[in-house]
């Protein structure tokens, strides 16, 4: 039985991993994201079939988990999937920890152990690792969701509290370690959950995408510390590669931000900084009318969309307009930048569900290769990933984070409501600048009037 319980692992492995490889490309995501099922599918049922189980407590849980996650995937609106993520982030770290908790509730001198030492350390690693991603994701979820205030929150000795918490925790944990001490674990479980709430509350604004990012690779080794503790090659193996994957995804935000993954956690972003410039001019508005005019003699035009997209599910539209200025003679590019939207991908996904094609889209880099040759960038809904105050204000919180440098087109539409913020909060100099028009209105209603103009 435990050689094809084995068996079977690799081959869940294997299709874990071929499906990541899978989710790299649109065209191939659905196709990966299946095949990742289909080995989670093989390695819970061999799971299953192992001996020893009590089968009451596994299906009372999987009913109740059933029961809310299908309610929450149905409710989520696209443009609350980051707080989904990252609360299902939490409760993976929550799982690891009652992992390692009920290991010791059950086994608290870890005399069933081959190697007590060993197991001591997966607990106390589980309930580290799978506390902090717990505490720090519902930080990450209430920051997201507005429910608390998305800007760094500091007070004087903080680094040093944080940094004494750990200490304390390390040193609680060798003590655990070495005598298995009841106390010792619990205060380790009460430390750790302090530490993601004290860890996530100084980073905030622009910094949340790559928290997010973090964390999911935080669950990803709090599982495969939990699969250390219970011995099963399976959730150590799809731990090691959430964790892994997640690293990598945060080290290429933290790179599309130029910022180091150091200064991210402990640069407490949106903190008060040094005065920034002060903006002048003023929005001048544009009709859709006078819009088209310009965009029927445009020869090149690039679309840039944001948040405000996903906002307006415009992206269908955008699609539309993208095509009628291609069969006008327009050359017509979209380029997305890394941290556009509320999640890694947003836009890239939204622009694929609406087939755009993929030989349109544009790195960030290659379009500001080219920007200055633009007849029209079109703005859909963006506003911190175009801010020119991340390349020309020192004081600026975004200051170094590369954007896409829409403001050196010839002219710019920019498509939003009114004169709300970016996510980081901050006023952005774009809007004002001469060569841009604030087309105002839902993005949506703006993009379908636009293609309605080209129509008659
Ligand atoms: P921003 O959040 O900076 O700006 C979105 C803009 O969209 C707002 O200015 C808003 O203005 C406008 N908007 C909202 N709804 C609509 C609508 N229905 N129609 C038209 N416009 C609308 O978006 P960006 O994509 O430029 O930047 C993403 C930000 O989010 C960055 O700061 C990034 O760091 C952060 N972030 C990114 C994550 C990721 O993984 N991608 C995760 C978490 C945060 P108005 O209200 O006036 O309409």
């Amino acid at each position: 039985m435990e050689y094809i319980i084995n068996i079977s692992y690799i081959v869940a492995s294997v299709l874990f991993i071929f499906g990541i490889k899978m989710l790299g490309s649109a065209d191939t995501a659905k196709k990966g994201n299946r095949l990742s099922s289909i080995g989670m599918l093989i390695a819970v049922i061999v799971t299953l079939l192992g001996a020893g189980l009590d089968y009451t407590w596994i299906i009372a849980g999987l009913v109740i988990g059933s029961v809310i996650g299908i309610v929450a995937a149905k409710r989520v609106q696209m443009t609350g999937m980051p707080e989904l993520v990252a609360l299902f982030n939490g409760f993976g770290g929550l799982a690891s920890l009652l992992v390692g908790w009920s290991e010791f509730a059950h086994n608290p001198d870890f005399s069933n152990s081959e190697n007590p030492v060993f197991v001591s350390f997966a607990v106390i690693f589980a309930i580290l690792v799978g506390g902090i991603t717990f505490t720090g994701s519902l930080v990450a979820y209430l920051k997201l969701s507005g429910k608390m205030g998305g800007s760094a929150t500091t007070f004087p000795g903080q680094k040093i509290i944080n940094a004494l918490v750990f200490i304390a925790i390390l040193g609680l944990g060798v003590l655990f370690v070495f005598t298995h001490a009841a106390w010792a674990l619990y205060a380790v479980i009460v430390l750790s959950l302090l530490l993601g709430v004290l860890g996530v509350i100084p980073i905030g604004g622009g910094d949340m995408p790559v928290v997010i990012s973090f964390l999911n690779s935080f669950s990803g080794i709090a599982a495969s510390a939990a699969g250390f503790v219970i011995m099963n090659n399976v959730l150590i193996v799809a731990g090691c590669l959430v964790g892994a994957s997640g690293i990598i995804l945060t080290v290429i935000m933290c790179k599309a931000m130029n910022r180091t993954l150091g200064n991210v956690l402990f640069g407490s972003f949106g903190a008060a900084s040094g005065p920034q410039q002060e903006v002048e001019g003023e929005m001048k508005a544009i009709s859709s009318e006078d819009a088209y005019y310009i965009l029927e003699a445009a020869e090149s035009v690039v679309f840039v969309p944001g948040y405000g997209m996903a906002v307006a599910q415009a992206q269908h539209a955008v699609k539309e307009l993208g095509s009628i200025l291609e069969a006008n003679g327009a050359e017509v590019r979209f380029a997305i930048h890394p941290v556009a939207g509320r999640m890694p991908g947003h836009m890239n996904v939204l622009l694929a569900e609406a087939d755009v094609p993929y030989e349109q889209l544009c790195e960030m880099d290659d379009v500001n290769d080219i920007i200055e040759s633009v007849d029209v960038a079109i703005v859909i809904g963006a506003n911190d990933v175009v801010n020119p105050a991340a390349g020309e204000d020192p004081n600026s919180p975004i200051y170094g984070m590369p954007i896409i440098n829409v403001h050196k087109a010839r002219s710019v539409f920019a498509l939003k409501r009114g004169q709300g913020p970016g996510f980081s909060g901050l006023v952005n100099s774009l809007f004002f600048r001469e060569n841009t028009r604030m087309l105002y209105g839902d993005a949506k209603e703006t993009m379908t009037n636009l293609v309605a103009q080209f129509k008659d």
